[in-house]
């Protein structure tokens, strides 16, 4: 370990810069020195290395407005203008005196706030990431061990543009909390609204200061690099993938897309906001599944992930599960003989039950009002008169006749007290019909319920695609969803022949958590 943090302020850099500024302070790293910079960057999009951009960000927003770049460590994206203020850090790191990622992560953030502490703010770290205020998020911090090199990179708002922010990237507009919903502006705490006089030379130094002494060096301040401008890296061209699976984890959402050549593997990728880990290792476990049978990728992922590195919030098993997710996605189109049966999502709290277990089971259907007409007078209500006019009346109809109760979901409200009720009532299991953004990011709605179920992804313009989340919640959106007619009746056909044959497994999928 070096004695000395080199330190300097790199001022507002062009965000092509980016990617030849994080490679010098990689190298000197790599040849043993300590160095962390300061630096803004003009209007862009900062990718973390795992993430999709077209799950990450709004693309028709973006387009040619600001340029897309990646990040070395791993994360969510951010929206970035010069009130961020961006912190890389890179320093040598023997792997014998290796700490856990998630230690790593909150030991490094600490000097971060630490700093804020001088200005009076009770700033606190929350796990997996991110630094907060009273609740409300101030910066995040990324983790990236590479080989014997750590890099850490934190973002602290100090002003924020929220609407650009929500423009820019695909994240709720709202979360809940024990006092109920909160708007997007409340769930930032940018510092110049504590601080409004703020300099940022002192800010800079405090934080230098603290580095060092967290890792046990002293400091010094040094003139900025001057990095070269490159090309943005970021591909928009990737192929479409024939079968996808997502699994939401402590450390983030992590997503697998593969293409396939019948029912073998020609292409796979990880993607999401996964903290900590190295993009090479994720390159090397996509290309262990290159040549496997697609029904068997939770097997395949079991045994390439012997001794895969630590990671923040996600463990092997969590990758086993979404490995057998994408097989049972792809073996229920197979069996359902509907491509579109690829985007059924499995809900299993425990991750035990299959998607034959759940759909025998299934007692109650929940449809969404955005699926409706918009001239429906049933469009706010729960319940249909089944017209004839749209799919919805059709999936009334194929549940009632079936003896299940139907309930059209009206509001975020309207949801939580079915689920709750649901839950007093021990119904076994349900058959869903949303979208798959509210189910990502409302799955603890879903997870309080403990209900298992099966999601049908519902398409067209969705409340997310157009930005209109809340209004959507509060059961005012107007555009109309698609329901797939086709494959709802499909599906419970299928419930009908589980049923009636106590159908225990099909597709012939076996080994850890097959699910179909
Ligand atoms: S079928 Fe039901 S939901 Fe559809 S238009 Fe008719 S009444 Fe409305
Ligand atoms: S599009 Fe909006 S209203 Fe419809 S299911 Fe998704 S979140 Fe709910």
């Amino acid at each position: 370990m070096p004695a000395i943090l080199a330190w300097h302020d790199a001022h507002t850099l062009n965000p092509r810069q980016f990617e030849a500024y994080e490679e010098e302070l990689c190298t000197r790293a790599l040849g043993g020195e300590a160095v962390l910079g300061f630096l803004r960057l003009s209007r862009c999009a900062l990718m973390g290395a795992f993430e999709d951009h077209r799950r990450a960000l709004r693309l028709s927003y973006v387009g040619d407005r600001f340029p897309i770049i990646r990040r070395r460590t791993g994360g969510g994206s951010l929206s970035l203008d010069p009130g961020t203020l961006i912190l890389v850090l890179a320093f040598p790191s023997p792997r014998e005196s290796v700490k856990p990622l998630a230690e790593l992560m909150a030991d490094l953030c600490a000097p971060l706030l630490q700093a804020l502490g001088q200005y009076g703010l009770g700033a606190r770290f929350d796990a997996p990431n991110d630094m907060t205020v009273e609740g409300r998020k101030i910066g995040s911090g990324f983790l990236l061990r590479d080989g014997d090199v750590v890099v850490f990179e934190a973002a602290l708002a100090l002003s924020l543009d929220v609407e650009e922010l929500l423009k820019t990237l695909r994240l709720p507009l709202e979360k809940l909390s024990a006092t109920g919903i909160l708007a997007a502006r409340d769930r930032f705490a940018p510092l110049t609204a504590h601080v409004p006089d703020l300099k940022a030379a002192a800010l800079h130094s405090t934080i230098a200061t603290h580095m060092a002494q967290t890792l046990g060096l002293s400091s010094r301040r040094e003139r900025p690099p001057r990095p070269a401008a490159r090309s943005a890296t970021t591909s928009t061209e990737d192929p479409l993938p024939d079968v996808s699976a997502f699994l939401k984890t402590p450390g983030g959402v992590v997503y697998i897309d593969v293409c396939l050549d019948g029912a073998t593997v020609h292409r796979a990728q990880f993607t999401g906001s996964i903290h900590g880990a190295n993009p090479k290792t994720w390159a090397r476990l996509s290309d262990s599944l290159l040549g496997s049978d697609v029904a068997r990728l939770g097997a395949t992922l079991d045994r390439a992930l012997e001794g895969f590195p630590d990671m923040i919030g996600i463990d092997r098993a969590d990758i086993v599960y979404l490995g057998a997710l994408c097989a049972s996605r792809y073996a229920l189109s197979r069996h359902l003989d509907v491509f579109a049966a690829r985007q059924i999502t499995i809900f299993s709290p425990d991750r035990t039950a299959s998607a034959p277990d759940i759909l025998a089971a299934a007692e109650v259907v929940l449809l969404p009002y955005c699926a409706k007409p918009s001239w429906c007078k049933w469009r706010h209500r729960d319940g249909c008169s089944e017209c004839g006019f749209c799919a919805v009346g059709e999936a009334y109809h194929l549940g009632r006749q079936r003896g299940l109760q139907v309930v059209t979901i009206t509001a975020y409200e309207h949801l939580c007290a079915v689920l709750a009720d649901m839950k007093r009532r021990k119904v076994s299991a349900f058959l869903g019909v949303c979208c798959t953004d509210f189910f990502l990011k409302r799955d603890y709605a879903f997870v309080d319920a403990g209900i298992p179920a099966l999601f049908i992804d519902i398409g067209g313009d969705t409340c997310y695609t157009l930005r209109l989340e809340e209004a959507a919640y509060a059961g005012r959106f107007e555009a109309e969803a698609s329901l797939d007619a086709r494959l709802f009746a499909k599906v419970l056909h299928w419930r009908d022949r589980l049923r009636a044959d106590h159908e225990p497994e099909v597709g012939g999928v076996s080994g850890p958590n097959a699910i179909l």
